[in-house]
């Protein structure tokens, strides 16, 4: 039995029951019997069921934003809009359930040539702790638009959204088997990873249990698609629309309590207007309203577990200790029931240069590494002087320079006057360390489903020049 608790009061919300080591068998075998029919089932059928469940989604929007909030200490302004926003994501991924067909190629007169797309069959999807209910739906509803049926292993602190699914999934009546969650810590992700009827892992998490979770695969040869970190780069220049960026910038890092894959967490700012920018972002930062996330007035809230707040003062620590300086730091709450929660001050670090560990490593909490550049050469330089390669902002109003430095920078998603806008319609994945494989738009049918390439004889006999023996 895991507790699960409010990170912003350490209050026990909920015990829920762990799944046995011992039962993955039968979980999978579940799972391989319910792909039988589902994966049997038009596509419009299983199009009706994903139409159904987002009206189910659509009306407990107001429940799931408040179990999110809860369970991620996420404020409620946050869970509120992801709640409200998955409904619509549901229903891409329904439109999508009737529409995927191989194609017939024109190979030669002598043959009938057309590819299949089939799913894969049993899908493990495994997700983090920071955003469950979203990540939940982008693992599970894909999966069931092209045919597989899924087991879905949220983490061990934030499972009762993925739970809440299960729920929907059953009162719309998709079949039994078809989506399983399973509760429980990495060593059942692990078991899963390792079992040998799975047939494709979906994995977001963070870069090392990433490389873990491929070397296990390999025994197997199962494919892997892997969405991890980053530390991405917001790249200001002094012809920007400052205020937009400054916006940003701030929603960049801070949002979700900087617990977000692209979290924006290194800002580069040019020299001209490094001065200026700096001190009304600190400014800013001040006045940030970190507190309880069911107050729609507060703007931050707490870090989703105590290991992930020592995390985030550690790496505050060790930025003071390599040289950065704190340029700023919010308020933490003083209500006494808030007195046992997981929160860190948001911070600005500035001094930041590329050596230090808040610019390469990823905190993510609410840390800000500023540092500055003089040249577009300069900055691109510092933007990619990493490992991972999630995402960059760029700002600035010289239409040339966008599409160069969109060229130029070495990372899956690019904004250019703009950030942290993503949709079904569009892939997102990520470069180097940040993993591989994209989980939205048509590539992601492309990587659900496989091909098969049928080829049929027009003219009887063997082609000429066959190779006979
Ligand atoms: P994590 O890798 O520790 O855990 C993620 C999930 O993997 C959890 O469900 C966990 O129980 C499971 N797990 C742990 N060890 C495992 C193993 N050996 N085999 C199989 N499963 C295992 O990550 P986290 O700390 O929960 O999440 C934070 C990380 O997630 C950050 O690095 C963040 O950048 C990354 N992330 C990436 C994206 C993206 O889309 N690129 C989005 C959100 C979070």
């Amino acid at each position: 039995m895991t507790n699960i608790y409010k990170p912003a009061t350490g209050e026990l919300i909920r015990e829920v029951p762990d799944t046995p080591l011992e039962e993955i068998d039968a979980v999978m075998e579940k799972a391989r019997n319910a792909y039988k029919s589902w994966g049997a089932l038009p596509g419009s059928v299983r199009s009706d069921f994903l139409f159904k469940l987002a009206d189910e989604l659509d009306a407990r929007t107001e429940e799931i934003a408040r179990l999110e909030a809860q369970n991620t200490g996420k404020a409620i302004r946050e869970t509120t809009a992801e709640a409200s926003r998955m409904p619509r994501s549901v229903r891409y991924w329904a439109g999508w359930a009737d529409k995927i067909y191989g194609t017939t190629v024109p190979v030669s007169p002598d043959f009938h040539v057309y590819t299949l797309r089939e799913p894969f069959g049993v899908v493990v999807g495994i997700i983090p702790w920071n955003v469950p209910y979203i990540f939940a739906i982008r693992k599970i509803v894909p999966a069931l638009a092209t045919g597989n049926v899924i087991v879905l292993k949220p983490a061990l602190e934030t499972p009762l959204s993925a739970l809440m699914i299960e729920e929907a999934c059953r009162a719309v009546g998709i079949p039994d088997g078809v989506v399983q969650v399973v509760t429980g810590g990495g060593e059942l992700g692990a078991a899963l990873v390792a079992h040998p009827t799975t047939d494709l892992i979906c994995f977001t998490g963070f870069h090392e249990t990433g490389k873990a979770i491929a070397r296990s695969a390999a025994d197997n040869l199962t494919p892997t698609i892997q969405e991890l970190g980053g530390k991405s780069p917001q790249i200001v220049f002094d012809d920007a629309d400052l205020e937009e960026a400054m916006e940003a910038v701030l929603v960049g890092v801070f949002s979700g309590t900087g617990q977000m894959c692209f979290a924006g967490s290194r800002l580069l700012i040019q020299d001209s207007i490094a001065d200026r920018f700096v001190e009304e972002l600190t400014d800013r930062v001040k006045r940030l309203r970190v507190g309880d996330p069911e107050d729609p007035d507060t703007q931050i809230g707490p870090h989703v577990t105590s290991t992930q707040r020592d995390k985030t003062l550690r790496m505050i620590e060790a930025g003071k200790n390599e040289g950065a300086t704190v340029l700023a730091q919010s308020s933490l709450p003083t209500q006494e029931e808030l007195a046992g929660g997981f929160f860190v001050p948001p911070t600005v670090f500035g001094d930041v240069t590329p050596d230090m560990s808040i610019f390469t490593d990823e905190v993510f909490g609410p840390v800000l590494a500023v540092t500055r550049f003089s040249t577009e050469e300069e900055a691109v330089e510092l933007a990619n002087k990493t490992e991972f390669g999630l995402a960059a902002g760029v700002w600035t109003s010289d239409s040339s320079r966008v599409h160069r430095l969109a060229n130029e920078i070495h990372a899956g998603m690019i904004w250019l006057n703009t950030y942290r806008i993503v949709h079904d319609m569009v892939p997102a994945g990520g470069y180097g360390l940040s993993g591989y494989g994209y989980e939205a738009g048509q590539e992601a049918l492309t990587q659900l489903t496989r091909n098969k390439s049928v080829w049929t004889a027009l003219k009887p006999g063997l082609p000429a020049g066959y190779p006979r023996l």
